[in-house]
């Protein structure tokens, strides 16, 4: 990408956020501009934001083309970013004006320098209040007094904006001109940890990766509890010494708040955070205080790849193989590949930290293109939890009932101790099946093809797949017999009845996503539990993630088969990370901890290999089978997703794209499908899947686009193309 100025009246080209998928032609104003200027362009009769992308085509008759109305007061976007978001667009064949829209999520980009009101608690709060004014009070109290725009104010709290303006006549509410941007407070580098063991020769090699101020990858790999996050703090330390901006991406909102309270630890201050809990106001300061270099160190989720660096000297991506990284709608991106490329571009190493890589990442050390460093043991006095199975097909469980004997002792004795325990299954809701006794039906969520889930806690029931929700019905919605709706199996709030039951004095928290209205709640009691307000703790895979308990010594494993069933190519490998994930929770601190799993295929190779087999033969064995299979890593994927409201259409659509496969039989690709989706319907769209499997080297993207360019798609339905597919 080229750095040009452009005098008055020259031609540029100008790429906005709009669907046409090209950069346009416009005349440098007044003034001229510079590639990478945020600007203002007329564009029909609207005016759009869009950014100066290098010299004008010139193929437009002259008369036409138009000056741009005016350049932005903003930083100009970088040479690097524009780079970044051009093969970002080429990789995921994305087009350019989407994968732009991810850079300028920045609220209030095309404000320009306009003075913004802002809003804040005032004088006292009246105890009568109606239920709207009561959400504004609340809505303010809960992003802890910072103040907030009309906008952001008017939708957290679910009203109109006269709501507000009638609380700003009372005194309630104060109106006010947005303070300047603060400055972060500065971050202190010095204060090095004293590293141990292995971990002194790994922060060594991160900390001569920063140093060198080239691009690497590499893999940190160490059990939870190693000290992983310690080592690569180091690197950002000594990021931070050079003058250059580090980013550190975690998979989890949820775990942002732990992380926080080290960093501030270690440098007396906290980083910037970036992630859809951070207010509109806090957004907009935050890509400010990035574009102008002065935001040191960035904590975020995926989409603070976006923002606009300086100086970017370091990339982290924490738990590298948690599939939340991939994005599922918009979009379609890995977070985690992005970085490895967002860090190529900028010329920076990027670390990728995690006790259970991804199959890809161990493929690419296995292929020399990644370093690798571990981390072998647990730091201090904490070691590996003791693993064991408790096979399932003896344990003579009474019905509705799943906790074995053998696990029912062990938190017992946990219990008697004042230690706390965790009882594993990664099924939200009460029961993952409800159905009618009389005639045997389920209940079907209306707007997708899902089954729905009752959740007892909110009393309705719910669908994983489309949000929906509807209440428990009396009578089965099919046979009309009242009464006789019944659940089956476990989810999570059921295991805590069956918890309860058993240990009546225990005190007992479920964690699950659903249970929490917030990201706030959500930490709010994480923090409680891990000060010891719960003796056992149910919980889905939210809890696997990171979170740090100290008392917890046991982790009981409810149905450790559950992921295994299925098709999925990647299940072993799931489970395999889940598994070891959630045993890691236990016994973080000087107390030995203990983690069974209850299982029907104790003898299964993915058990055996969780209960600490040699893990990097099980790895040897997974790359051996997708290698056979010729599937990714050792082969490349994609699919095309197509969604329409006429099943018939879409079908019909997806068999004509695979018969003329013809661009991708020139390089050796296969299509499958079409299929029904993984997601087959979603807001009363029915949606399948055709996959294209290929050889490693091959073009696949010119392929893949010279294929889906033969046939024109009709308007009613969608196309969307997912290069590397979390599941096939
Ligand atoms: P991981 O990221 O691998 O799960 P952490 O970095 O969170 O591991 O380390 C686990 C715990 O051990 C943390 O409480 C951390 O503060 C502590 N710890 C690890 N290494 C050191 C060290 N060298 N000095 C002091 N404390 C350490
Ligand atoms: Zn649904």
């Amino acid at each position: 990408m080229s750095d040009r100025t452009y005098a008055a009246g020259e031609l540029v080209g100008v790429l906005t956020t709009e669907p046409l998928g090209r950069v346009l032609d416009y005349r440098a104003p007044e003034g001229g501009c510079g590639d990478g200027d945020f600007v203002e362009v007329p564009l029909g009769p609207r005016r759009v934001l869009g950014v100066v992308w290098g010299r004008g085509k010139g193929d437009w008759d002259p008369a036409k083309v138009r000056p741009v109305s005016r350049v932005l007061d903003a930083p100009p976007m970088r040479a690097e970013l524009r780079t970044f978001l051009q093969r970002a667009a080429d990789y995921t064949l994305t087009p350019l004006p989407q994968m732009l829209r991810l850079a300028t999520r920045a609220p209030g980009l095309g404000e320009g320098v306009a003075v913004r009101r802002v809003y804040r608690l005032g004088g006292a709060v009246p105890n009568q209040l109606t239920e709207a004014r009561h959400r504004v009070v609340e809505a303010l109290r809960a992003f802890g007094g910072a103040p907030m725009t009309l906008g952001e104010l008017a939708e957290e709290a679910g009203c109109g904006t006269s709501v507000i303006k009638g609380l700003v006549k009372l005194g309630v509410v104060v109106e006010e001109d947005a303070p300047r941007d603060l400055p972060f407070a500065t971050l202190d580098p010095a204060g090095a940890a004293v590293l141990a063991g292995d971990q002194v020769a790994a922060g060594d090699a991160l900390v001569a990766a920063v140093n060198g101020g080239e691009y690497s990858t590499t893999l940190l790999k160490g059990v939870t509890g190693s000290g992983k996050t310690e080592v690569y703090l180091e690197a950002v330390a000594e990021c931070i010494r050079l003058g250059r901006q580090a980013l550190v991406l975690l998979p989890e909102i949820a775990l942002t708040a732990e992380f926080l309270t080290r960093v501030e630890a270690r440098f007396g201050a906290r980083p910037a955070e970036w992630h859809s809990g951070v207010t509109q106001t806090e957004r907009r300061r935050v890509w400010r205080m990035v574009a102008s270099g002065q935001a040191q160190f960035v904590v975020g989720a995926r989409s603070a790849l976006f923002l606009p660096f300086q100086r970017l000297g370091l990339v982290v991506v924490d738990e590298e193989h948690d599939t939340s990284y991939k994005q599922e709608e918009g979009v379609l991106y890995n977070a985690r590949d992005m970085a490895v490329l967002r860090a190529a571009v900028a010329g920076c190493p990027v670390v990728l930290a995690s006790a259970t890589p991804s199959l890809e990442t161990w493929a690419n050390v296995e292929a020399g293109k990644y370093g690798r460093l571990d981390l072998s043991a647990r730091y201090g006095p904490a070691e590996m939890p003791d693993l064991g199975v408790i096979d399932m097909r003896e344990a003579n469980l009474p019905a509705n009932s799943w906790i074995s004997a053998k696990l029912g002792a062990e938190i017992g004795a946990r219990l008697d101790r004042g230690e706390q325990s965790l009882v594993f299954l990664n099924r939200r809701g009460y029961a993952p099946v409800t159905l009618c006794r009389a005639c045997g039906a389920q209940v079907g969520c209306d707007h997708c093809d899902a089954r729905m889930v009752e959740h007892r806690f909110l009393k309705r029931l719910v669908c994983h797949q489309c949000g929906a929700t509807k209440p428990m019905p009396e009578a089965c919605p099919s046979c009309k017999v009242e009464g006789k709706m019944a659940a089956v199996g476990p989810g999570v709030e059921r295991m805590a009845e069956e918890v309860q039951a058993r240990f009546p004095q225990a005190r007992v928290a479920v964690l699950s996503s659903d249970l929490f209205g917030s990201a706030r709640e959500l930490k709010a009691q994480i923090e409680a539990i891990a000060a010891g307000a719960a003796d056992i703790i149910i919980g889905t895979q939210i809890v696997a993630k990171g979170h740090n308990f100290p008392l917890l010594t046991l982790v009981g494993v409810i149905d450790a088969d559950l992921g295994l069933q299925g098709s999925d190519l990647r299940a072993a490998e799931r489970t395999f990370q889940l598994m070891r994930q959630v045993a890691g929770r236990a016994g973080r601190s000087e107390k030995r901890g203990a983690a069974w799993l209850q299982t029907h295929q104790p003898e299964h190779p993915v058990i055996r290999a969780i209960l600490g087999g040699d893990e990097e033969a099980f790895w040897r064995a997974e790359a051996a089978e997708r290698k056979a299979a010729g599937v990714p890593p050792y082969g490349r994927m994609a699919g095309v997703i197509l969604s329409s409201p006429d099943l018939q259409q879409v079908f019909d659509f997806g068999a004509e794209l695979a018969r003329r496969d013809g661009p991708l039989r020139k390089v050796g690709a296969q299509v499958f499908g079409p299929a029904p989706a993984p997601i087959a319907r979603v807001r009363g769209r029915h949606r399948v899947r055709l996959l294209v499997k290929a050889g490693k080297l091959v073009p696949l993207q010119a392929a893949l686009a010279e294929w889906v360019a033969q046939v024109r798609v009709p308007n009613n339905l969608r196309m969307a193309i997912d290069i590397d597919p979390q599941s096939f």
